[in-house]
């Protein structure tokens, strides 16, 4: 490493610090699909950053958007006050979610939006006069990030033990990964049966006690799990049944992922409430958004007195005007490139791809769906150990992926090429067999 800096002081995240000082893993500059290290080495960015970067690194047309709102208005505050741009950006997103979600809540990050997706899900019972509403159902193996309603909901166990009790009032779902599905490309034939579960949460705890029921429509962190045919269709028709709001979180899912502006689209079920983030901005801001259904902005706003505040919730970088820019500048890109389109063409080459890795003695699984994909590879003696080999030796022969456990994810920005998505696959290939 040429770089002369010190590791000291920076406490990294989800990341093993000490490991890290041993061989550090850095990048300097990104273009288009690829990534540079310090020293100028290319390296093909095989996840989209963190799932974040679909039109590709360091657009031109964004960074244009955000020189000039830096000149133009830096920052006003959001509570009592606005800007144009918020308005704009929550009409543009609006138009992009399914019909009825057209209320936009600006957040920092999906962590923030599934924390403010939960609030908000609670004051509407509260507002509705049902405050006896305040469970939330969730689902073991889920990632809804790292804020306390988010952690609280999540089903990742290494994320959640180490902070005591969490958010009362969380009920599991069980996941929908089975071995009997080991190796379906796209949805499963069965399962959908697992959505009952929701209803057995009705059963035990009372439908005037819950309030929502939160899922990834495809779970991401984890590794890609992909619903059972019927499943999330099955979800609505239980929630419905029983007075629960449905929240997609669709911070990883959302804007065209799975070849569709939203996965509610995709899989053709629409929920109460989406979350989003990541992408929004194609990464360069951070950003976050809560769609909600205009019922229940009509809801929450009506039971409060005319002239006083309706919720009592915000952020001081609600909105944020710089934030705004970038993603304004970002959803115009995804519409004048036609990337959503190009996210579902590309959807078959990548997938084809992908399942050639099949026959590998190392692979144990594989899921996809849309421009995602979990490579389950055979466990080393600890748990995550091979992944962990995985990445770094991935990183070393030029592609850069996301990594949980033993998983390898890929989620290729989708101005990649299909020859290009082809190339990153066979690097995966070439490090696995030697792994
Ligand atoms: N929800 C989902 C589905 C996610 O995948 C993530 C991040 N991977 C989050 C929430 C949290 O987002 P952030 O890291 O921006 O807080």
């Amino acid at each position: 490493m040429l770089l002369d800096i010190d590791l000291q002081n920076y406490w990294m995240p989800f990341t093993a610090n000490r490991a890290f000082k041993q061989a550090p893993r850095m990048i300097a500059s990104a273009d288009g699909i690829f990534l540079y290290d310090p020293e100028g080495r290319q390296i093909m960015d095989g996840s989209s950053g963190l799932f974040c970067v679909p039109a590709g690194h360091c657009r031109p047309e964004i960074a244009d958007a955000v020189n000039t709102q830096l000149r133009t208005l830096d920052y006003t505050s959001p509570f009592q006050f606005s800007h144009p741009g918020g308005f704009r950006l929550a009409e543009k997103i609006a138009e992009l979610t399914p019909s009825g979600l057209d209320r936009i809540f600006f957040a920092n990050s999906g962590s923030e939006s599934v924390d403010t997706a939960l609030k908000i899900a609670l004051a509407y019972h509260r507002a509705n006069g049902q405050p006896s509403r305040y469970r939330i159902v969730s689902r073991e193996l889920a990632y809804h990030g790292v804020n306390f309603g988010g952690l609280s909901v999540g089903g990742m166990v290494k994320n959640r033990e180490g902070f005591g009790s969490l958010l009362p009032g969380v009920v599991h779902m069980r996941h929908t990964q089975t071995v009997k599905n080991s190796f379906t490309r796209g949805q499963a034939e069965t399962g959908a049966d697992l959505a009952d579960d929701l209803q057995r949460a009705v059963d035990m705890y009372g439908a005037e006690s819950i309030a929502a029921v939160v899922v990834e429509p495809v779970v991401g962190s984890v590794g890609i799990l992909v619903p059972p045919q019927g499943y999330l269709q099955r979800l609505r028709e239980i929630a419905d049944r029983h007075g629960i709001l449905l929240i997609f979180d669709e911070v990883i899912t959302g804007f065209g992922r799975t070849g569709q502006p939203f996965a509610a689209q995709t899989f053709d079920v629409v929920p109460d409430i989406i979350t989003m983030a990541k992408a929004l901005t194609n990464g360069s801001m951070p950003m976050g958004a809560v769609a909600t259904q205009q019922y229940i902005y009509d809801t929450i706003t009506g039971a409060a007195p005319e002239g006083s505040i309706e919720f009592f919730h915000g952020y001081t970088y609600s909105a944020h005007p710089v934030a705004t820019a970038a993603a304004l500048a970002t959803l115009d890109i995804f519409e004048n490139d036609g990337l959503y389109e190009r996210a579902a063409e590309l959807t078959k080459p990548f997938q084809d791809a992908v399942y050639d890795l099949q026959s590998l003695p190392l692979v144990t699984d594989i899921r996809s769906f849309g421009l995602l994909a979990g490579i389950d590879l055979l466990q080393a003696d600890r748990f995550g150990e091979r992944g962990f080999a995985a990445l770094r030796a991935l990183f070393e022969a030029g592609l850069l992926v996301r990594v949980t456990n033993d998983t390898v994810i890929l989620a290729p920005p989708f101005v990649a090429t299909a020859q290009q998505l082809e190339q990153m696959i066979d690097i995966v290939r070439d490090v696995i067999v030697k792994l």
